[in-house]
């Protein structure tokens, strides 16, 4: 029988639960901008379920952005997921 592979979780900065890297979106800040991951720098990752919790989700990627513009940071992270959807 083969043995499964355990797969390596990476933790979601707002719900803190861990999850595959495939129920996760790898983001990054640039000048306070949210972008996807460029492969270079600082990342974190937000799950897929708290994408679509903007109220709890917000006020994390603010953290992780040092920015207080929440509205903003969200749109920008519906643009990501639309790419990475
Ligand atoms: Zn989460």
């Amino acid at each position: 029988m083969a043995r499964k592979f355990h797969k390596p979780q990476r933790m979601c900065i707002a719900c803190r639960g861990k999850f595959t890297q495939s129920e996760l979106v790898r983001l990054q800040c640039q000048d306070r901008q949210l972008v996807s991951y460029s492969h270079r720098g600082r990342s974190f990752y937000v799950c897929k379920e708290c994408i679509d919790d903007e109220r709890k989700t917000a006020k994390y990627l603010a953290r992780a952005c040092k920015s207080g513009e929440l509205k903003k940071l969200m749109s920008q992270l519906r643009e990501i997921i639309i790419d990475v959807r």
